[in-house]
């Protein structure tokens, strides 16, 4: 009997006691939300009760497109940074300049240099402005398109040319003469290892040409611009290294007078040049000067120089040149010269 009351009375206290603990929870889950309430929103709201404590609305967050790092990075992840490939047609660096000889360029005389470092010019800076066009190395088939063109623009160019026997050279050199363009002499054969053996071999082969230039057109022409330009370097292997100089005043004592340029198209860089480049780096070298004399070539397949021509005689004469053929009293340009 008193043990079934113990039982009793345990089931009461524990029940008790189980309540209280309930009201226990409750009275803490009361005070958190109170405190929850308490704690100051940054949000400036006139009434802070409004804000819901779990937000209900999430603005979309913009995920923005990060940029993928330089793939230097990446590959220095792995430590295998390769160097970057050179491209095959490198773009023209701004900075470029005229194919000016540099003093190693020039070989050193043993006895006190008498080559000048510094390209010999009498072109006048003042004055109106003249444009020499200058056409290397044919005659060719693209000497028709050449004169085409000249003759369609009323302008009158200088052409140093080769030795081309075959009807095609003969009826050309004939078309220069007769159409007002200057013939000027740029050896015979262009045979960089013949013509730069000595300078008696040089002036042989430009009497060749002189020859066959008289029985043509009626003279032997004075004017002559050396194969490679005056500081050309690929005569070293046929002449030694002194061989230009030696050539220059060889020349120069007989009477004629070498034209260089300073302004280079460079259809004959090597590199692939379309006849828009050819267009722009007529323009580019032409900036700022007055008189010039500009390298073009009319040699089989410069077909590219042909087709820029319109567009170069064009910008020249929008630019005030008029134009000009060189003659043995004009001004000239020269890479290397003698002094004497
Ligand atoms: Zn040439």
């Amino acid at each position: 009997m008193n043990k079934q009351l113990l039982v009793i009375m345990m089931g009461l206290g524990l029940l008790m006691m189980g309540m209280l603990g309930c009201q226990h929870v409750q009275k803490a889950k009361d005070q958190a939300l109170d405190d929850l309430n308490k704690i100051p929103t940054p949000l400036a709201s006139p009434s802070r009760s409004s804000i819901p404590l779990i937000p209900t609305h999430f603005p979309p967050i913009k995920i923005e497109k990060l940029p993928s790092p330089p793939s230097s990075l990446l590959k220095s992840r792995t430590h295998t940074i390769t160097p970057k490939p050179i491209p095959s047609n490198p773009p023209q660096p701004k900075t470029k300049t005229l194919n000016k000889p540099s003093p190693s360029q020039l070989p050193n005389t043993p006895k006190g240099s008498h080559v000048r470092v510094r390209p010999y010019t009498n072109l006048s800076h003042t004055g109106k402005k003249i444009a020499y066009l200058t056409f290397d190395d044919g005659p060719s088939l693209t000497t028709i398109q050449v004169l085409d063109t000249l003759k369609k623009n009323n302008v009158h160019a200088t052409f140093f040319v080769n030795g081309n026997d075959s009807a095609l050279g003969i009826a050309m050199y004939k078309r220069m003469a007769k159409e007002g363009h200057a013939i000027g002499n740029h050896t015979y054969s262009h045979h960089y290892a013949a013509i730069y053996r000595s300078p008696k071999a040089y002036k042989r082969d430009v009497e060749r040409l002189g020859k066959l230039l008289e029985q043509v057109v009626g003279y032997r022409p004075t004017i002559m611009r050396f194969p490679g330009g005056s500081n050309n370097t690929v005569s070293h292997r046929a002449g030694g290294p002194y061989i230009m100089n030696d050539i220059t005043e060889r020349m120069l004592a007989d009477g004629y007078t070498y034209f260089d340029w300073n302004v280079d198209s460079e259809d004959a860089s090597g590199r692939k040049m379309s006849s828009r480049d050819i267009y722009q780096s007529v323009r580019y070298y032409t900036a700022g000067q007055r008189r010039i004399i500009v390298l073009m070539h009319d040699a089989p397949g410069k077909q590219m120089t042909a087709e820029a021509l319109p567009a170069i005689i064009n910008y020249l004469r929008g630019q005030g040149y008029q134009f000009d053929v060189l003659r043995r009293s004009s001004s000239t340009y020269q890479f290397l010269r003698p002094y004497n």
